[in-house]
């Protein structure tokens, strides 16, 4: 089974996609955690991607579309979650080509529906709770940049609830819910 967590930064993605690796053997593909892999390893791509993801705006649909092709054909027994991709309706259409391709489908979208105002305190009290706990915050985890993420997401992530909606495979659910209650309702929906 292949799934896509589809939300607004902070809606709580990778906290979800995580229990449904520990509970399901899924493989998380997180483009956002890629993107910062490259960065800390000093790539090439890393280096040139740096301070577009800091302000808070999105890659080229190219770059992140090579991440997500390199690890699909790598397989996953028990499916994929995409988590932060696609982000476009360009990279929609290439992830449904590249599963094509594979012999594979998409089995369910979940859009997790959280508030602007909680996200942005979501994200502020991250990276307030990352320097608490002696890590380093994510440089894009302060509130100008969260704004900018905001806007970058409705202005081109929120069509693909409307892309996904048409193709029949959308799910929306509560993401302001407690975090077990949010994966209880995603564990109804995947069955
Ligand atoms: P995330 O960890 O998903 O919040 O992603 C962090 C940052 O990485 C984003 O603000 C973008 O700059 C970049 N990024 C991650 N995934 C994508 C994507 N699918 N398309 C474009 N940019 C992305």
């Amino acid at each position: 089974m292949n799934i896509i967590l589809l939300g607004p930064p902070g809606a709580g993605k990778g906290t979800q996609a995580g229990f449904l690796v520990e509970e399901r053997g899924m493989v998380q593909l997180s483009t956002g955690d890629m993107l910062r892999e490259a960065r800390s390893s000093g790539t090439e791509m890393g280096q040139k991607v740096a301070a577009i993801m800091d302000a808070g705006n999105l890659v080229t649909d190219e770059i992140v579309i090579g991440l997500i092709a390199e690890k699909l054909e790598q397989g996953a027994a028990g499916g994929f979650i995409f988590d932060g991709f696609p982000r476009t309706l360009a990279q929609a259409d290439a992830l449904g080509e590249l599963l094509a391709q594979k012999g594979e489908t998409l089995d369910a979208v979940i859009e997790m529906e959280v508030d602007d105002e909680t996200l942005v305190a979501r994200i502020v009290n991250r990276a307030a709770e990352a320097v608490a706990a002696g890590k380093e915050a994510r440089a894009d985890d302060n509130e100008e940049s969260v704004r900018i993420r905001l806007v970058e997401y409705y202005k081109k992530t929120a069509p693909l609830i409307g892309y996904y909606h048409a193709k029949g495979n959308l799910t929306k659910i509560d993401g302001l819910a407690e975090i077990d209650q949010v994966r209880g309702s995603i564990a109804n929906i995947l069955g």
